[in-house]
């Protein structure tokens, strides 16, 4: 009578419910296959991290990629850059690096996320999404309105990790130390006494919800889709993620107010403080911002002590949106010019129509974003218009025309026949 066959591994013997998987020399059971391929995963992390700190950038080096994308906002970039350099250190902390370890016994490193307050448009967006290119991680941003709306919180929770595994192309350990953005985070402020915080419970049901995630829980999320995992659940363990918040809060520099100056109105130096048109100027309370403010906005204690980092962006003013216009890799004056190149035409703007378009986007009130929306607006007309107007050459915008009192100038110049020659 033959024996039964045992994994070479683990010493289980065959059966109808544990069936082996033949080599030339030994047998494998279905659960050694499984801690198999946990171990090859793991090894692929340790060398991915490994890549990731051999090219790991300093705090100013991080800073100085930064400003090629994001105008102003250098102390926000510089806690950024340090916030990002510490998280990525703290997973070299735990990726088996014995050396590191042995040193520092028993010390673990803290998650620290960070929580992002500034105006609409001020970049909070751009410099998250930055970042995330720089240290080439996977980046995915979601909007805390929506988690609101949906009712059943687990399940767009979760969606914020479906989309960071997404990015990561469905590759688990990548997505485990990526960044996740998570923007109009004041919109889950429960109801205070600020007017504009204006939340039901529901807010404060999805902070509680994110408390998790963001802490660092396992999640199971489906892999739909996925030819490699056969549309499988995959568990991604959110510890090492790092999670950015942003939100205007609008209304908070009042808290800040009252606990900074809480006599302001009636002694003496009150005349000094800058009142904007709604009483109290935002940029210059923001930057004081504690804890205790934001607990009394709305949003819980256990959510705020899981950003320990915050970090306020200013308001843009007209100089900085003028840089922004003309001053980045990806500047918006650039962009629109090289749409204008490709019909052979050079698109022109005087200084003083640039201030105007910056002085118009501040009256929007939507910061940077704004800029564009000016942008094609002031633009239209020329766009429909100067691609089939053959002999132009030249689109001259000037400050009366960003007012609305003229017209954009189209100067003429070679014919189009002789455009297309050069052009080919
Ligand atoms: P927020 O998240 O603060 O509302 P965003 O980061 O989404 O703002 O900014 C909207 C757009 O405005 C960006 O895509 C970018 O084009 C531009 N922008 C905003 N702030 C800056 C900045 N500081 N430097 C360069 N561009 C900016």
């Amino acid at each position: 009578m033959t024996t039964n066959e045992k994994c070479s591994f683990c010493n289980t013997e065959q059966s109808l419910q544990t069936p082996l998987i033949a080599g030339i020399d030994g047998h494998i059971c279905e659960a050694c296959v499984r801690l198999a391929n946990q171990v090859i995963i793991s090894w692929g992390r340790k060398r991915d991290i490994k890549a990731c700190f051999d090219k790991q950038l300093k705090p100013d080096a991080i800073k100085r990629k930064l400003d090629e994308y994001v105008i102003g906002q250098d102390l926000a970039k510089e806690i950024l850059s340090v916030a990002v350099y510490n998280h990525y250190k703290r997973l070299r902390d735990q990726s088996a690096d014995a050396a590191l370890n042995m040193e520092h016994d028993g010390v673990e490193i803290g998650k620290s996320n960070i929580l992002l307050l500034g105006p609409s448009g001020s970049g909070k967006t751009l410099l998250a999404s930055t970042l995330a290119r720089i240290v080439g991680v996977p980046f995915a941003i979601a909007d805390a309105t929506t988690l609101t709306q949906a009712g059943y919180v687990g399940e767009d929770v979760e969606s914020i990790l479906v989309r960071l595994l997404d990015v990561a192309e469905g590759n688990v350990g990548r997505a485990e130390w990526g960044i996740v953005y998570i923007d109009e985070i004041d919109k889950l402020a429960r109801a205070s006494e600020s007017a504009i915080a204006v939340r039901d419970v529901s807010g404060e049901g999805v902070q509680q919800a994110l408390l998790k995630l963001v802490e660092g829980t396992q999640v199971k999320i489906p892999s739909k889709g996925r030819r490699r995992d056969g549309g499988e659940e995959v568990i991604l363990d959110t510890s090492n993620i790092l999670f950015i918040a942003g939100g205007a809060f609008a209304g908070l520099e009042e808290h800040v107010a009252k606990r900074v100056k809480p006599n302001q109105r009636s002694i003496g130096f009150a005349a000094t403080i800058h009142h904007a048109k709604d009483g109290i100027d935002p940029g210059e309370f923001l930057s004081e911002v504690q804890p205790g403010d934001l607990r009394r906005f709305g949003l819980i204690p256990e959510f705020i002590g899981r950003f320990p980092v915050l970090s306020v962006l200013e308001e843009l003013d007209e100089a900085t949106l003028i840089k922004i216009l003309t001053e980045p890799r990806n500047a918006l004056i650039r962009q629109f010019q090289k749409l204008f190149a490709y019909d052979n035409l050079e698109l022109q703007f005087t200084d003083e129509a640039i201030s105007a378009i910056a002085r118009h986007a501040i009256e929007r009130g939507t910061g940077a974003r704004g800029l564009r929306a000016v942008l094609e607006n002031l633009l239209r007309k020329t766009m429909f218009e100067a691609p089939s107007n053959d002999g132009i050459q030249r689109v001259v915008v000037d400050e009366s025309a960003v007012l609305g009192l003229g017209e954009i100038r189209l100067e003429q110049g070679e014919t189009a026949a002789s455009r297309a020659l050069a052009g080919s």
